[in-house]
């Protein structure tokens, strides 16, 4: 049974109703271990419906979280705002409400792109709607009990003037003042600025801690289940903590938790090549077709790491994909494939198609890509080389977000290896007698061929048996003349993405330099 499926039906054992929980703290560039967390609660929420229960989810938006340092990505002025809550610094390229929202919105956005379902609460105005307060106030009156937990759990010493919660000074902004007194509903502090005065806790004028912070979010939502980075599951870490406050202090139950590995990232290509920034959720959104970035985290168990390979491996991901997307639909299964056939279902983003969607092998799809900015003209090469025949409006959707997806990869993280363009005029090869003749041969051959990729392919080859070149040197030959490289992609779906009569008017123009 794949892993979504029995935490559905252990969590159907424990409630009548379900509330997933799912959230980030967008302080800087969203990591691609973000995507996990929102994959892996979508798919928990879409097995729970599927059995018939009722479920909800959330998404919190950590938008009360301080700044904690400059990254080297903001300007130096930012230096003036660390500390101070990301809902309140202003955006970085001014388009945005504020901070949290500039590092959010484009996360937002692939959210719907992936089909992740969730109601999006930012918690700063949850603490603004005065929604903390019932917890913040149980934190003043059981402040002993709390510091107490806090020591048996991690096994540290609280200090003595320990609070749970720190007020905004209304002077500087920041969350540093010292609590001097507590009555409620108010904090009275004094702040290293000089500035005194006093905090509202039903206002959002201060903010709880992390370790409380979280399990008040499990009683004020009623969380039954979320998932976590493995961290917080160390033994003494905040879940530990969190099982105990919620229930001792504020009175509640801890979510059924399911802990996730960490994304690593894989191979040199982690970098983007005009950014230099390394890959972030957002990147693997953009280059990785979204039903699929679904399945490459879904078809293993939250325990097990995932490598995140930004190069060629995203290729292997997508064949994998489409690979499992065929058995889905024609059948042939094993037992092992059972649970990747249930992840593909899984991870579509809008439910199963009643068809098989139309597949374009992935990595013909790379080079007809760079034959082309124009998807209208790309779909008239992939007409000449792949059946496109009883394709939908839905399948050109996928083909289209697959375009991009392709695209963004080669302008960011493709190998070299893999790019190539086609030479506007020809190149300036020398060619020997042996590539020539060969070329003559070919020339003859591609004259009177069916312009498609395995009739190309097999013209080709047979000319390079007439004069005893070879395969490998007569297809080099070609690559020099059209690509200017000495390998490229497969010669006979390479040249049928081109024009025949392009085709055989260079080979005629290397030939006739030559004579
Ligand atoms: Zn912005
Ligand atoms: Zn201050």
């Amino acid at each position: 049974m794949h892993w979504a499926d029995v935490i559905a039906k252990e969590l159907a054992e424990k409630h009548d109703q379900q509330l997933i929980s799912s959230g980030i703290s967008p302080t800087g560039l969203i990591h691609v271990g973000s995507l996990r967390e929102a994959i892996t609660a979508e798919a928990i929420r879409k097995a729970i419906k599927q059995k018939g229960q009722d479920v909800r989810m959330i998404y919190l938006i950590d938008s009360y979280d301080p700044l904690r340092r400059r990254y080297e990505f903001l300007p130096q002025q930012f230096e003036e705002e660390v500390g101070r809550p990301i809902s309140d610094i202003p955006c970085p390229c001014g388009c945005h409400d504020n901070y949290a929202h500039h590092f959010i919105q484009p996360f937002m956005d692939s959210m719907v792109e992936l089909g992740v379902n969730c109601e999006i609460h930012w918690t700063h105005e949850l603490y603004e709607k005065g929604m903390f307060a019932e917890c913040i106030d149980a934190t003043f009156q059981k402040r002993e009990k709390v510091m107490q937990i806090l020591n048996e759990v991690t096994g540290r010493d609280m200090p003595a003037d320990f609070y749970p919660y720190s007020p905004r000074c209304g002077g500087c902004g920041r969350f540093s003042p010292k609590i001097v007194s507590y009555q409620f509903p108010y904090v009275e502090y004094r702040c290293g600025c000089g500035h005194e005065g006093r905090s509202d806790i039903r206002k959002g004028e201060g903010k709880l801690s992390w370790r409380l912070e979280w399990p008040a979010k499990w009683k004020i939502f009623g969380v039954t289940c979320e998932p976590f980075g493995k961290d917080h599951a160390a033994a003494g870490g905040s879940y530990d903590s969190g099982v105990r406050l919620v229930d001792e202090i504020y009175g509640a139950r801890a979510p059924y938790p399911v802990p996730y590995e960490f994304v690593q990232l894989k191979g040199k290509g982690q970098m983007h090549k005009s950014t230099g920034s390394s890959v972030t959720g957002v990147d693997a959104i953009r280059m990785t077709p979204a039903a699929v970035l679904n399945y490459a985290f879904l078809r293993v168990n939250p325990e097990r790491h995932i490598d995140y390979d930004s190069e060629m491996g995203i290729l292997d991901m997508v064949d994998e994909y489409d690979r499992v997307e065929r058995l889905h639909y024609q059948g042939g299964s094993g037992d092992n494939d059972e649970d990747l056939v249930r992840a593909y279902a899984l991870s579509q983003p809008h439910g199963l198609k009643e068809k098989m969607p139309l597949q374009v092998p992935y990595r013909h799809l790379v080079n007809v890509v760079q034959l082309t900015q124009d998807f209208g003209v790309l779909l008239d090469i992939l007409k000449r080389t792949e059946d496109l025949g009883g394709s939908t409006v839905e399948d050109l959707k996928i083909l289209q977000q697959r375009t991009d997806c392709v695209r963004y990869w080669l302008n960011g993280f493709a190998p070299e290896m893999v790019k190539f363009s086609i030479s506007e005029d020809l190149p300036d090869v020398d060619l020997n007698s042996e590539e020539t003749e060969f070329l003559r041969n070919v020339h003859i051959a591609l004259s009177d061929t069916e312009w498609n990729g395995e009739c190309i392919h097999n013209a080709t080859f047979e000319a390079s048996k007439l004069n005893g070149i070879g395969a490998k040197k007569g297809f080099q030959t070609l690559y020099r003349i059209f690509i200017q490289r000495r390998s490229g992609p497969r010669m006979g779906h390479f040249l049928a993405t081109l024009d025949r009569d392009f085709v055989l008017k260079r080979i005629k123009e290397a030939l006739e330099k030559k004579q």
